[in-house]
Formats: C-alpha cells, structure tokens, sequence
C-alpha cells in the first residue's frame, strides 16, 4: 500500500475533543490489516534505518504502533507510562498541555546505558508529549536522536521542535 492509500485511512474527526479541532483518528487505519501491516513495515524501515537497539512507545496509541514496530525488528520495548501504573519506582515528568498539565513515567531500570532508543508514536502535534519522553529517556542513560511518527501536522510545529533538541523525525504522512 503507498502512503496516499495509507492517509485515506485515517478517519477526521470534526470538533473532537474540543471544538475547532479536528481529530486525526488512526482507529479506522489499524482496523484494516494490509493498512496497518504497511504502516508498520514503513515504521519499521525508519527504526532500523536509526540503528534502534530498543523502542519506546508513549501510552496509549504508541503502545499499538511502537510495540508492533519493535516486534517487526525483533527489538525490546519500553513502555511510557502515564503516572501511576508501574508497579516500581518510577522517574517521571511534568510536561505543558494546552489547558493544564500531564505527567509521563519510565521505569529506569528498562533503560540500557547508551543504549540508542528511538521513540515511536501514531502521531506528532506540538511535540510536547515526545519531548516529555525523550527527557525522560534520556536522563535514564539512552541515545534518544530518532523519533517515527505515522502522522506529523506540521502546522504545529513539534518536528521542528524535537529538531532543535537534536532528534530527527520521519513521519509516514502529513495532515496539512
Ligand atoms: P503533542 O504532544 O505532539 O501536541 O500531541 C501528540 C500526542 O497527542 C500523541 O501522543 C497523540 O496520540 C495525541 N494526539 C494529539 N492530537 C491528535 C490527533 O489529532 N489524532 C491522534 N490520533 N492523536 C492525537
């Protein structure tokens, strides 16, 4: 399947969570099998392009796609997690929403010294949610320089962003 058919897979949703907004909705893309087996394969040439020794997915939708990836290159996984699920001491952050904040948390002991780990996600808006985890990553001892993305909106900055914190971003498509 070629990008153009990828990106007819993904439903938008008007006015979704908030209005004015319109959601880019991956539950329609995952539904259909030669959809998301592509979308991995094309996630996946990304990670072993970046020399990955491990993923890391952010909860919840990089858990499907950053999971599924790491299972095509036979590489680990490490989950980021939202506060309070990990059953072990956590290091976490606090990281700015547009209205509040959120907190993401790792279990640092998952976390190789050097080991180069690159982050995995359905999709990049502001790129305050990746930023959040490669913070994260990195003050656990990883090489975070490298980030997949199925979906990038480039209108609102977040590759330019973690660019500018030394890691690169290849998305499989853009949401103008
Ligand atoms: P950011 O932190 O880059 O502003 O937002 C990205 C995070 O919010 C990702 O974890 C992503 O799952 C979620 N997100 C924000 N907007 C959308 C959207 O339009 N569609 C989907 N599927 N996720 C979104």
């Amino acid at each position: 399947m070629t990008v153009d058919d990828l990106k007819a897979l993904v439903r938008t949703v008007p006015d979704f969570p908030a209005p004015g907004i319109q959601f880019r909705d991956i539950t329609t893309l995952i539904a259909h099998g030669a959809g998301l087996s592509a979308a991995i394969g094309h996630m996946a040439d990304h990670v072993r392009r970046a020399g990955a020794e491990a993923i890391a997915g952010m909860e919840a939708r990089g858990f499907i796609f950053g999971a599924a990836v790491a299972v095509h290159e036979g590489l680990g996984f490490i989950p980021v997690r939202k506060p309070g699920k990990l059953p072990v001491p956590t290091i976490g952050v606090d990281y700015a929403l547009e209205y509040g904040t959120d907190r993401l948390e790792i279990d640092p002991t998952a976390v190789g010294q050097g080991e180069r780990i690159v982050i995995v996600d359905d999709l990049i808006a502001t790129g305050g949610t990746a930023l959040a985890a490669i913070e994260l990553l990195r003050s656990a001892g990883a090489v975070v320089d490298r980030a997949v993305f199925a979906i990038d909106l480039p209108d609102l900055g977040g590759a330019e962003r973690l660019r500018r914190a030394g890691v690169e971003v290849d998305a499989l498509m853009a949401f103008e």
